[in-house]
């Protein structure tokens, strides 16, 4: 076990992103569209980018246009679609960024339209893939106004004001059922754009678990968030079940150790009271850094090679664990999640122990956490 050489650290192995985007390529036989909306669920949006990219990602996709910018600031230069946007987005930045934009109403229509209108002589027509609401409920152009939308975007598009590059929607999950509905409804829908004179390059519509689960949802392009970072979006399979590696380990160095007769209480309320006497270690990692206080009294931890449950609350900074007669030393390694191949617990266990998904779990790792690049376990 390496020392580690900050006080607390998620580790990201962009081998195993690397891994992942060659994996669910192969797999799926359609171009990927690597996720990395909320920094990369949390592990650096940026470096996945790249490393995606690398291994074959056709192109980006992020939820803001204020992370595509970031994105193309970085350096990034492969295609880029940003999807979700408030009434007040203003769309003019996009057009010298090359930032396609995912449009959800009648009104995003326009208001893009708008923007690429005015876009300096010789500058390209910003891209769009025009987002459908097939059944979610949430975001995307309501049926009622596909054709009104598919017709108006024919109009842009013949007019030099828009390209138009993909038709999406996103599904449920909620059945094999219920998602090939949605699925229907989209290639209904897109039936009805070509026929209106509309005639988008890629359709798409699975994430990661239709992407994997439900073939025929593949069409051109498949965009994959959580998969990339390894994780399984499914109760019933876990990552390796996938071939997927998880890229996250979070761990930080044994901050104290201390000796306590029986009866010691343990952090905020005495929720856990010694009932012998022990050794506890101080892990300084709290909710402030995304650790879940609802964990408290659950979360695993792994320090040389065995795994313990947290102690009590879960504190803004920092956290107990109950060694017993194990040696611990201050400097040594801790980790709460990473790849169960390698010994340790996993994000879904942590999801397990907070009542929520893997997803919140990486993707809610704090600012204060240091992400280091490196797959040296
Ligand atoms: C976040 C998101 C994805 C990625 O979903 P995963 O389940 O993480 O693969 C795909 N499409 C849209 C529209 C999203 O918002």
């Amino acid at each position: 076990m390496t020392t580690l050489t900050t006080t607390r650290q998620a580790l990201i192995d962009l081998a195993a992103v690397d891994h992942n985007v060659r994996h669910i390529a192969a797999t799926t036989g359609v171009p990927v569209i690597a996720v990395v909306k909320a920094n990369g669920y949390g592990h650096g949006a940026f470096a996945v980018a790249e490393t995606a990219v690398a291994a074959g990602a056709a192109r980006i996709g992020v939820a803001t246009i204020d992370e595509a910018v970031y994105l193309r600031q970085q350096g990034l230069r492969a295609p880029l679609m940003a999807w979700l946007h408030g009434p007040s987005q203003r769309f003019d930045q996009v057009i010298d960024l090359d930032i396609e934009v995912g449009v959800s109403s009648f009104e995003q229509l326009q208001s893009v339209a708008e923007a690429s209108r005015n876009r300096a002589a010789g500058a390209t027509p910003t891209g769009i893939h025009l987002k459908l609401d097939t059944g979610l409920s949430r975001n995307g152009i309501a049926p009622a106004d596909w054709e009104r939308a598919f017709a108006e975007t024919a109009r842009l598009v013949d007019a030099g004001h828009l390209r138009i590059i993909g038709i999406f929607t996103h599904l449920s999950g909620t059945s094999v059922n219920d998602d090939t509905q949605q699925l229907h409804r989209m290639l209904d829908a897109c039936a009805l754009a070509e026929s209106l004179g509309l005639h988008p390059k890629i359709r798409h519509i699975a994430a990661t678990a239709a992407a994997l689960s439900l073939p025929e949802a593949r069409l051109d392009a498949v965009r994959i968030g959580i998969g990339l970072y390894g994780l399984s979006p499914f109760d019933d399979y876990t990552s390796a079940d996938l071939g997927l590696r998880p890229a996250m380990t979070l761990r930080a160095q044994v901050a104290a150790v201390r000796r306590v007769p029986a009866g010691a209480g343990i952090s905020y309320g005495f929720d856990y009271r010694t009932d012998r006497e022990t050794t506890l270690a101080l892990i300084p990692l709290g909710y402030a850094d995304g650790v879940p206080r609802q964990a408290s009294g659950r979360g695993p931890v792994t320090i040389n090679g065995r795994t313990f449950t947290v102690a009590g609350r879960i504190a803004m900074d920092q956290f107990v664990v109950d060694v017993g007669e194990h040696t611990v030393a201050v400097g040594d390694t801790a980790t709460l999640f990473g790849d169960p191949a390698r010994g340790v617990p996993s994000a879904t266990d942590w999801a397990d122990a907070a009542g929520t998904i893997n997803y919140e779990i990486v993707t809610r790792i704090g600012a204060r956490v240091p992400r280091v690049i490196g797959g040296d376990h």
